[in-house]
């Protein structure tokens, strides 16, 4: 038998396993699935369950229920490439002849001191609902500061607002305007919304440290306090803390270096999906499931004793919600604001939910 392992249930992993499951497998094939979650957390929502908008159970899609697929529980500690053997911090071992790896990113906190500690992440489940906690107990007009005002921050702030009208919420940024990465468009439509929402932008914000309860921005010499009574951290990533380890060559984001076949060049027999893996776009979703559909192809191609035949990948764009009843985003080159980008986002949610039928 030939084991293929598979790391993470998440866009990339299930968008590899949905498109194999699509034929046969070899007889001598066998697959399992990785995770240390009984089902698959949609990432793309977690601001929305962290505000308390929706529920858990509304942003969990089942793993695939078929004989051909294994589930196999554990948190992954580490990964021996050459041993081919994957270590679960219970003690317990996985070894495979093939693997993915697909586990997603967590927060980077930029060595800023107490930013682990104070800044209250949005990157898994777990941590999404310690802070979906902390948000939704805060004392009537209590302060809620979100640092970083790239899609996720920007998301988690508007739908706060929604959860919560009476908190006094405001983005910190590093930049000029959030969003910086879209085009200023986008930026403009989400300023004009937030002033009109009441949620405060704070650009060329340098945050230097942070305590319980106060956040502390250095300009020059002076370290200006604010006061916050929860900081929500949104201000950068970098993939699970077993790739980090992977002593394999990464791009400046510590994503993995893939082939054009999307695998780690020196281990031919270990792929690399989603957030970390380097991509020539920022993570996202879309891309996870794009880059996982073509990994299925490259193993299928393999089977049949083929030369993978692989396209180039194209984004149709990105999404962002400000709230349930407006949005803004990137169709294909277009910049979209309103409420026709926030109800294709809901039909892109749909899709997500409904992709094993
Ligand atoms: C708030 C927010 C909003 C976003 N909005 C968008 C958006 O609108 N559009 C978009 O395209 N992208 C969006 N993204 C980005 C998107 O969610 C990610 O790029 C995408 O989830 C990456 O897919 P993946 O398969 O690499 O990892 P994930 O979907 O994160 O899946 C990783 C899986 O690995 C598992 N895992 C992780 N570590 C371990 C471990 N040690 N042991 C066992 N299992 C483990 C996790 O449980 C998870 O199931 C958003 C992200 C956030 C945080």
């Amino acid at each position: 038998m030939k084991r293929y392992v598979i790391l993470g249930g998440g866009y990339g992993g299930l968008a590899i396993i949905s498109r194999l499951l699509e034929g046969e497998l070899p007889s001598d094939v066998q697959l399992v699935l990785v995770d240390r979650m009984p089902y698959q957390g949609l990432k793309t929502e977690y601001y929305a369950l962290a505000a308390g908008t929706v529920s858990d159970m509304d942003i969990r899609v089942s793993f695939p229920d078929d004989p051909r697929v294994h589930l196999h529980y554990g948190n992954v500690q580490s990964i021996d490439l050459d041993g081919q053997i994957v270590h679960f911090t219970d003690g317990d071992a996985l070894a495979y002849d093939h693997l993915v790896i697909g586990l997603g990113c967590t927060d980077k906190y930029h060595g800023i001191p107490g930013a682990e500690q104070f800044g209250n992440s949005i990157q898994s489940l777990a941590s999404t609902r310690r802070t979906y906690q902390l948000l939704n107990d805060i004392r009537p007009y209590g302060h809620v500061s979100i640092v970083g005002g790239g899609l996720s921050g920007v998301e988690m702030a508007a739908e706060l607002r929604e959860s919560r009208p009476d908190l006094n919420i405001r983005i910190l940024d590093r930049g000029s305007r959030v969003l910086s990465a879209f085009p200023e468009k986008l930026s403009h439509f989400v300023s004009g919304w937030f002033l009109e929402h009441h949620i405060e932008l704070r650009s060329f914000v340098n945050v230097s440290h942070l305590e319980d309860g106060v956040i502390y921005n250095r300009k020059e010499d002076i370290e200006e306090e604010i006061l916050s009574d929860v900081t929500v951290w949104t201000a950068g990533i970098q993939p699970v803390a077993p790739v980090q380890q992977l002593q394999v060559a990464k791009d400046p984001q510590g994503r993995v270096i893939i082939n054009e076949y999307h695998h780690i060049p020196e281990y031919p027999n270990v792929f690399v999906v989603g957030d970390c893996a380097s991509l020539p776009f920022s993570p996202s979703a879309q891309a996870a499931g794009a880059q996982g559909e073509q990994i299925a192809d490259v193993i299928r191609a393999r089977w049949n004793g083929e030369t993978p035949r692989l396209g180039k990948i194209k984004l149709k764009g990105v999404l962002g919600a400000l709230g349930k009843k407006s949005g803004f985003g990137v169709v294909g080159k277009r910049a979209v604001v309103g409420y026709v980008p926030r109800v294709i986002k809901s039909g892109v949610l749909w899709m997500s939910k409904n992709h094993f039928g």
